[in-house]
């Protein structure tokens, strides 16, 4: 089967200047709720941490819950963010090693992170931050950084060194000129904060697509699984052409690549996705990585982190990870030499796209 354009429910949104998401914003007012409670439906798009978000419930109360959801990523957003000088994560980066009181998200998050750095041996690391705003990528300001200026930043990337306090005496601190960056597992994180919101508002199904971040809730009106597009990374440009497309029911799906966010130098591209091993953008032969898995509890922010580590880590060590863990979350590599890599728990679930050029694989 090979679904249209119009068929897709939602794909990975890249970042997008909200000048652009006007002419969505239309878009979606015509399809306002009806009375109708059996078919009620709101769709709302948020343009918060640094990307347009569309967020479409359904439900009696699938108005309340959509901006309920809006809230909840307003709040977070203002909490996480990087350029927001007043953020909590602001404020703890320019503490450097002297201690800060935090709130609860921020003290969660920051425990969640060490244990996904730990378990990705690093691949994942929110200390990272110096190292990306030395390439510009904090402010969009891009540039090459010197060998020499990488070497002194790498110093300060050790994740061993953040300390998140506990709930009852949440008291952080970073290690001496360390400062860090959320950008990989906030939007994770609020993805896993709305299935609360849409629990809490007894909605039945939802369609809810922050970034690279999507969260398939329940199924569609019609009984089908949402058609999640994965975009297609070697044209980041058109957005209609996917790799392939994800069926998913309950689920988030996650997706990282260097096309998302990149600069060109000189003739040659520079991405988002830093190797803490290098400070350079990851050359792992990954073009893009998606993550998906149930959703349940604190799966959004795992997705998050899985799909940034292991777009870092390569496809044979992203296969190796996957392989210890395969029962939490499966995976769709799309690889620098054409390859589209399936992980056996969706091989039923996805759907190759005709002509595309891609070689089609399936792993167990
Ligand atoms: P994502 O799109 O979820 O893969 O996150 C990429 C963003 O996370 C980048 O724009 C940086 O802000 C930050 N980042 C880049 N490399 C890493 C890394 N290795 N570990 C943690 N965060 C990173
Ligand atoms: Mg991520």
């Amino acid at each position: 089967m090979n679904y249209n354009y119009a068929d897709i429910d939602t794909r990975f949104v890249m970042k997008c200047p909200a000048l652009l998401a006007l002419p969505l914003v239309l878009l979606l007012s015509g399809c306002a709720a009806p009375a109708d409670p059996d078919t009620a439906q709101e769709s709302i798009q948020v343009i918060a941490m640094d990307t347009a978000m569309l967020i479409t419930t359904y439900g009696e109360r699938s108005v309340s819950a959509a901006y309920a959801a809006e809230d909840v990523i307003r709040d977070l957003d203002k909490k996480l963010s990087r350029t927001n000088e007043d953020s909590e994560v602001s404020r703890l980066s320019r503490a450097g090693a002297e201690e800060v009181e935090i709130g609860e998200d921020l003290r969660f998050l920051l425990g969640e992170a060490s244990r996904l750095s730990a378990e990705t041996e690093g691949a994942f690391d929110i200390t990272i931050a110096p190292v990306a705003s030395a390439w510009g990528f904090a402010g969009d300001q891009f540039q090459v950084p010197s060998q020499a200026e990488l070497d002194t930043l790498l110093e300060l990337v050790d994740y061993s060194q953040v300390h998140c306090g506990t709930s009852d005496n949440p008291i952080a601190a970073l290690g001496p000129g360390q400062s860090i960056d959320l950008g990989a597992i906030a939007k994770g994180c609020a993805a896993d904060k709305l299935v609360t919101v849409l629990r809490e508002y007894g909605i039945p199904r939802a369609n809810i697509s922050l970034g690279g971040n999507v969260l398939a809730w329940g199924d569609r009106p019609d009984g089908t699984p949402w058609r999640v597009g994965i975009q297609d990374p070697a044209k980041p440009d058109d957005q209609s052409v996917f790799a392939g497309i994800l069926e998913l029911t309950d689920a988030f799906a996650v997706t990282s690549g260097g096309y998302q966010r990149y600069f060109e130098q000189d003739g040659k591209r520079y991405h988002h996705i830093l190797d803490p091993a290098t400070g350079y953008p990851a050359d792992s032969g990954l073009a893009s990585v998606t993550v998906a898995a149930p959703a349940e509890a604190w799966n959004g922010t795992m997705c998050d982190a899985y799909s940034t580590a292991l777009f870092v880590m390569g496809e044979e060590r992203a296969l190796d990870f996957w392989r210890e863990r395969q029962d939490a979350f499966d995976l769709v590599l799309v690889t620098e030499d054409g390859r589209v890599v399936v992980t056996g728990g969706l091989a039923d679930r996805f759907v190759p796209t005709e002509d595309s050029g891609y070689v089609y694989e399936t792993v167990s």
